[in-house]
């Protein structure tokens, strides 16, 4: 995993402003998003929760910079789901980070649906279910 997030960037990545706070269009997204600034360079960050929230375990996320929106997520005021997580005293980590990517590579993970493949984190939780299992299974004659 790479923590380098400023690397060999040019300055836009320290000074840009965070705009990407601010509420998802409801109507007419697709064309909001195919003309809203596509391309810009920033990171996609997966948020694993403690425990899940009805459904949801993980949380997906686009930042031009990261270390900003990771204190307005820990603030309650990043994103709907992030904020009933806080309200519901559930904690995240930030398990795992994509440099210099665009919103069109978050939505390309999104559509996949499956952030625990994605996560480190689960992944470890599931190997280690398995190497249980086994060991449990080995003793009943069969493998
Ligand atoms: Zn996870």
């Amino acid at each position: 995993m790479s923590d380098t997030i400023f690397t060999t960037q040019p300055a836009t990545a320290q000074t840009a402003p965070v705009i990407a706070a601010a509420p998802k269009p409801q109507t007419n997204q697709k064309t909001l998003q195919a003309s809203k600034k596509k391309d810009v360079n920033g990171t996609v960050y997966l948020l694993h929760f403690s425990q899940k929230y009805h459904h949801a375990g993980h949380y997906l996320g686009f930042a031009e910079n990261l270390e900003n929106r990771i204190e307005e997520h820990r603030d309650g005021r990043g994103a709907r789901l992030t904020q009933v997580i806080k309200n519901a005293d559930i904690e995240f980590e930030c398990v795992r980070t994509w440099d210099k990517k665009t919103r069109s590579f978050e939505r390309q993970l999104k559509n996949r649906h499956d952030a625990r493949s994605l996560c480190p984190t689960c992944r470890a939780e599931r190997s280690e279910e398995k190497r249980v299992w086994k060991i449990n299974h080995k003793n009943e004659g069969e493998n």
